[in-house]
């Protein structure tokens, strides 16, 4: 694996390997690697011949009161990490070398990033678009891989990826959890012990909203109460709790199709966000959690 900070030497080595007729894999992220980044890492590895991560704490997603200074860190390990998992470049550039001007370019996609995260965090889209559409345009990927984890963020780079007519693949990944149920997140690393055992309620907020459907519920405003009562057991306060459309996140009337529970509670300084998604067919029901770890002891024994 090689580390790279330039923008060009970058480009290079990925329109050398699409010359000699390899594709082109990326994984974009912000570092400080957990099992939810490593397993898009592994999804690229899988069906590509080079592999590019991308370590940017972008600043244009992060509005002036959050926690872009204090977003954690360690790329001594993430570079161990990205290398284990076969990664053949890691890119990380500098602030400067990412943006040498103040950007004047952004690009935007109306509506879906209106609700849900945008309606607390109004400039994070643009930034998370803005970035990543220059990462597509330096890296050329074939396909690109994000979580699910992200739901809204996901749909919103397929929106932009269509809407351009940018010739990459966007797939998306499962959500990857603790054993205990909580979404993988870099931001976990801002949580007490206390606030971790609270950030479990989570996780049993949306489990209790799938167990409702599950027993026959189709109502968006009582699966949504469903989602708050078992969050306030766990002493949290949601920031939201809306029950989507998973393809474009639009409100429902009744909970039918492909359907998503999407959350964002604060957790002491930690902005924690979940969903769960679930496939209505009448009567049918099919749940999504995204995979859940096994814990350490387990998993070597
Ligand atoms: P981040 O570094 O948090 O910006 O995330 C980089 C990529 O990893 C995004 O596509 C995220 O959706 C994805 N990701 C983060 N956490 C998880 C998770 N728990 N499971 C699956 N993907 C994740």
């Amino acid at each position: 694996m090689i580390v790279v900070d330039r923008i060009a030497e970058l480009r290079d080595r990925c329109d050398a390997a699409r010359r000699s007729g390899e594709t082109v894999g990326l994984v974009p992220t912000m570092g400080f690697f957990h099992e939810g980044h490593r397993s898009l890492m592994r999804a690229a590895r899988a069906s590509h011949d080079l592999v590019v991560t991308t370590i940017f704490v972008n600043p244009l997603q992060f509005g002036e009161n959050e926690d872009l200074a204090g977003y954690p860190r360690d790329l001594v390990a993430d570079t161990a990490a990205a290398e284990a998992e076969g990664v053949d470049v890691l890119f990380v550039p500098s602030v400067p070398e990412m943006y040498p001007e103040p950007t004047v370019t952004t690009v935007h996609v109306a509506g879906l990033t209106e609700g849900l995260c945008g309606a607390v965090r109004p400039t994070h889209f643009d930034g998370v678009t803005t970035v990543v559409a220059k990462l597509f345009s330096i890296v050329g990927p074939c396909t690109a891989y994000f979580g699910r984890k992200d739901f809204q963020q996901l749909a919103v780079v397929r929106r932009m990826a269509t809407d351009l007519d940018l010739p990459v693949r966007v797939v998306g990944c499962p959500l990857v959890r603790e054993p205990d149920g909580v979404a993988m997140s870099s931001r976990n690393a801002y949580l007490s012990a206390d606030e971790r055992r609270r950030a479990t309620g989570i996780f049993s907020s949306l489990r209790a909203a799938a167990a409702v459907v599950e027993h026959g519920e189709r109502d968006p405003q009582r699966v949504r109460g469903a989602v708050e009562t078992e969050a306030g057991r766990h002493g949290l306060e949601l920031e939201y709790a809306e029950v989507r459309r998973a393809a474009d996140l639009a409100p429902l009337a009744s909970v039918d199709g492909e359907v998503v529970v999407a959350v964002a509670a604060a957790v002491g300084k930690a902005r924690l966000i979940d969903n769960v998604t679930m496939q209505i067919a009448g009567a049918e029901v099919s749940i999504d959690l995204g995979v859940i770890t096994l814990a350490e002891q387990e998993s070597t024994t």
